[in-house]
């Protein structure tokens, strides 16, 4: 007995991974920073939880419809006119269990065996395998640090065959940070159009932009590309609400259609009294939201600083989500303690060991020269990370 070929064929969330190694040496006392899951340190606005709290007293503990309640699927309608100018109406939307189960359900609903994806690298960790998944192709599109990580036309171009279905859009992008103009995406958009191929925007940063970047859905571009786009985000990021599992999605009816008739095979409603909070976090005041923004921004200047000061790491100030992507190549060749440091994943071992500092390996983004820091912890870990990790580079010979 053995277990699935698909099943071989994918590996594991190397970001879940990480907070999981980080969280098991700290319950055996290990004093470990964890800079490797992109989770907000704050805790979930009060008045969400508070909503949550009566729906439970209410006794809204059963089965909901498996796309979601209406009241949720207005509150993203009103959310995506006000905050993205995106007119939707309620059979365009579809509630899932978190933004990643969003993106899987898209895949699902489009791809057949063979079809192409086109992943703007460095890559999201489960985008190529949710693909995989599938039993499609991830195609993966190189952008270039001296670009700024940024995706533009003429970098896709080449990459689109008879069998590209998809080209994934994720702007403010996990892991490098880098937003699409309105110019970038009006390039993209155009090419999806003349070529015939679906657009999956993941913005699930959208809120946390930095330096008066504006964030653009590249479906308000025009009818055309809004008929070809599929958005997903999630509420996990931009309101402290990892653990609640509520993303959604909008686009055709058709589509949307197939993805609930999935759903409903799968998984079932997404939980009921994360459906009622979640109306209150989309439609309820934003403050707290903001609040947080402005906070991911300052830890965003100071750790850009900080890495830039380390000798054998250059870092690009990124313009959204809460990642910094350094550039750590300075480094390979050194040595530690009679190790050499080759590549991404030594120089991770190497920090984890020396340091106590957990980051993410950039090869499992797409990218051995870099790692991923996530800046979603508190000002005091990040200094003393950022402290501990110029102490250990200092080390290397
Ligand atoms: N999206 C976050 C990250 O990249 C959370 C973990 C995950 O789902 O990958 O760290």
């Amino acid at each position: 007995m053995t277990v699935s070929q698909r099943a071989r064929n994918i590996v594991p969330s190397a970001t879940l991974t990480i907070a999981a190694t980080a969280r098991r040496m700290r319950a055996q006392g290990i004093d470990v920073i964890g800079f490797g899951s992109g989770e907000p340190d704050f805790d979930t606005p009060d008045h969400i939880k508070e909503a949550a709290v009566q729906a439970l007293r209410e006794g809204f503990t059963k089965y909901t419809a498996s796309g979601g309640i209406d009241e949720l699927k207005d509150a993203v309608v009103t959310r995506l006119k006000r905050d993205n100018g995106l007119e939707y109406s309620r059979d365009q939307i579809l509630i899932s269990c978190g933004g990643k189960h969003s993106i899987y359900n898209v895949f699902q609903a489009l791809l057949e065996p063979g079809d192409e994806v086109l992943i703007p690298a460095p890559y999201w960790v489960s985008f190529p395998e949710q693909v995989k998944l599938c039993d499609a192709k991830p195609i993966f599109v190189h952008t270039h640090e001296q670009e700024g990580f940024r995706l533009h036309r003429a970098l896709v171009e080449p990459r689109v065959t008879a069998h590209t279905k998809i080209l994934v859009l994720n702007s403010p992008s996990n892991p490098t940070g880098a937003a699409l103009t309105r110019d970038e995406l009006a390039g993209l958009a155009a090419l999806a159009v003349e070529r015939g191929f679906w657009l999956l925007s993941d913005e699930t940063y959208d809120a946390l932009v930095y330096d008066g970047h504006e964030h653009v859905s590249i479906a308000s571009l025009g009818d055309q590309v809004y008929a070809r786009t599929i958005l997903v985000n999630s509420l996990s990021k931009t309101y402290a609400m990892t653990g609640w599992r509520v993303g959604y999605t909008a686009g055709p009816k058709d589509v949307i259609k197939a993805m609930d008739n999935i759903q409903s095979q799968e998984t079932s409603n997404p939980t009921s009294i994360a459906q009622r909070a979640a109306v209150v976090a989309l439609t309820g005041p934003q403050e707290a939201s903001h609040r947080m923004r402005e906070e991911f921004d300052r830890r965003r200047r100071f750790i850009v600083e900080r890495l830039n000061a380390m000798p054998g790491v250059s870092c690009l100030s990124p313009q959204g989500a809460f990642y910094v992507f350094p550039n750590v190549s300075g480094t390979f060749g050194k040595h530690h303690a009679g190790t050499l440091i080759r590549n991404s994943t030594d120089f991770t071992a190497f920090l984890l060991d020396t340091a106590r500092v957990a980051v993410v390996p950039g090869v499992e983004f797409g990218s051995d020269a870099h790692i991923r820091i996530s800046y979603a912890t508190s000002m005091s870990n990040i200094k003393k990370g950022m402290d501990r990790m110029a102490a250990a580079i200092q080390q290397l010979r």
